[in-house]
C-alpha cells in the first residue's frame, strides 16, 4: 500500500512545459496544496487528447493526477482559464514568462504555497486583461514574490529612527531588506560619500559587510508599503508615475534578483521588447 492517495485532484497553474518525443510532455504545475508538481503528460499531443488545452503554458486547470515515484502522472485535465489575453501581445507574454520563470524557481516540491499559487494566478489575470500597466505587475509581483519567499522587506520606517517619513531620498537597502530615512542614511554613510550617492554603488555597513541601496521617494515607498501591506487581492490597485516609476521598477527588480542570487533570459527578453 503506498503511504499517499495515488490518485488525487487538484488545482493548478502550469508555469513551464517540454515536449518529450511525438506525443508527450512534461509539465510543472503549482498548486495550492502540493506546490510545484513535475507531471508527465502521456499521449497530451495528440489532436485527440481532452487534456491539450490544460497542458499549455499559463494554463489554469484542474489536475487529476496519479503519484509516481519520480513524479506525477496525468490522468485528465479539466480547463479552467487559458489567459488568453497573454499571448495579444509580445510583451504581455514575455513578461509572465519571466514571472512564471520566478515563481518556479522560489517555489517547492510538496510543500503547500496558496500564496504563491494565487499571487501568480492574479498576476496572469492581471497581465491577460491588459488594464493594469505592466511595470506596475512586474513590480509587485517581484516584490510580493520575494516576501512569500522570506525575504519580506521591512518598509514600515526607518531601521534607525523609526521614522515613518523617510524625506524625498530614504534608502532601501536591497541586501538586508531595511530602510533608511535620509537622515540616518547621511549620518551612517557620510564618511564613505561626498554627497548622496548614485544607484548601483556597493558601500560598507557598520558590520564591514558591502551594502547595497536602492533610493526610494514618497512615492516609491508609498508603492512598496501598499505591495506588501495591503490584501493580496488588490495587489495591483495603486499607481507610480514618472521618475517614481523608473525608481520603483529599479528597486524592486534588484531586490528580488539580488535574493535569487541571479538574472533571467527571460528577463532580458522582456526588456528587450519593452525597450527597457
Ligand atoms: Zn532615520
Amino acid at each position: 500500500m503506498a503511504e499517499k492517495t495515488p490518485v488525487f485532484n487538484t488545482p493548478g497553474v502550469v508555469l513551464r512545459t517540454t515536449d518529450v518525443g511525438d506525443r508527450d510532455r512534461m509539465l510543472t504545475v503549482l498548486t495550492p496544496e502540493y506546490g510545484k508538481l513535475s507531471v508527465f503528460a502521456r499521449g497530451v499531443r495528440k489532436i485527440t487528447s481532452g487534456s491539450l488545452p490544460a497542458a499549455q503554458l499559463f494554463a489554469y486547470a484542474d489536475f487529476t493526477l496519479r503519484r509516481g515515484s519520480q513524479h506525477c502522472y496525468l490522468n485528465e485535465a479539466a480547463i479552467r482559464e487559458t489567459f488568453l489575453g497573454i499571448s495579444g501581445t509580445i510583451e504581455g507574454a514575455a513578461l509572465a514568462s519571466y514571472l512564471c520563470e520566478a515563481a518556479d524557481e522560489l517555489s517547492v516540491p510538496d510543500v503547500a504555497s496558496p500564496e504563491l499559487a494565487q499571487l501568480v494566478l492574479n498576476t496572469l489575470w492581471t497581465v491577460s486583461a491588459g488594464k493594469r500597466p505592466r511595470h506596475i505587475v512586474k513590480g509587485a509581483f517581484e516584490m510580493r514574490v520575494a516576501a512569500i519567499a522570506g525575504y519580506q522587506p521591512d518598509v514600515a520606517g526607518c531601521c534607525v529612527c523609526g521614522n515613518e517619513d523617510c524625506g524625498a531620498r530614504g534608502m532601501l537597502d536591497i541586501m538586508n531588506g531595511r530602510l533608511l530615512c535620509e537622515h540616518c542614511y547621511n549620518d551612517l554613510y557620510k564618511e564613505q560619500v561626498s554627497q548622496y550617492i548614485p544607484a548601483d554603488t556597493p558601500l560598507t555597513d557598520e558590520y564591514g559587510q558591502t551594502v547595497l541601496f536602492r533610493r526610494v521617494t514618497p512615492g516609491v515607498l508609498r508603492a512598496l508599503r501598499y505591495i506588501l501591506y495591503t490584501d493580496p487581492k488588490r495587489q495591483f490597485s495603486f499607481t507610480v508615475d514618472g521618475e517614481d516609476a523608473v525608481l520603483f521598477a529599479d528597486a524592486c527588480e534588484t531586490y528580488l534578483l539580488h535574493h535569487i542570487g541571479h538574472g533571467y533570459k527571460t528577463l532580458s527578453f522582456y526588456k528587450s521588447v519593452e525597450g527597457l
